[in-house]
């Protein structure tokens, strides 16, 4: 899998831990994931499962809810199911967790 350095834009083969161009480290873990799947609470509108996938992924957030509110006329529920495990089965956001996902200095 292919992907791309942070930094410079430079391609890359699946597995590089430095860019070939600049040098930049380059972080483990699938390249899209801005930050850890969690629910945010600012910004939320429900429970913050959309808000929460479209961080992770680096998605439009407006596009996630669009999607998310069309899937569900279009599943017969079977998005509010979704919707209900990821509220469930997502952490909710969290500075109280020490260690957990430490920021990125
Ligand atoms: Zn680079």
């Amino acid at each position: 899998m292919a992907f791309f350095c942070h930094r410079c834009g430079t391609g890359l083969p699946g597995g590089a831990r430095f860019c070939s161009n600049c040098g930049t480290v380059i972080s483990p873990g699938p390249p899209t994931a801005g930050r850890p799947l969690l629910r945010p609470h600012v910004g939320r509108q429900i429970a913050g499962v959309c808000l929460g996938l479209a961080q992770a992924n680096g998605w439009d957030v407006a596009l996630v809810r669009i999607l998310t509110v069309v899937c569900f006329f279009f599943s017969g529920g079977l998005v509010a199911v979704a919707y209900i495990a990821g509220w469930v089965g997502i952490p909710e956001e969290s500075d109280t967790v020490p260690g957990a996902y430490p920021p990125k200095v």
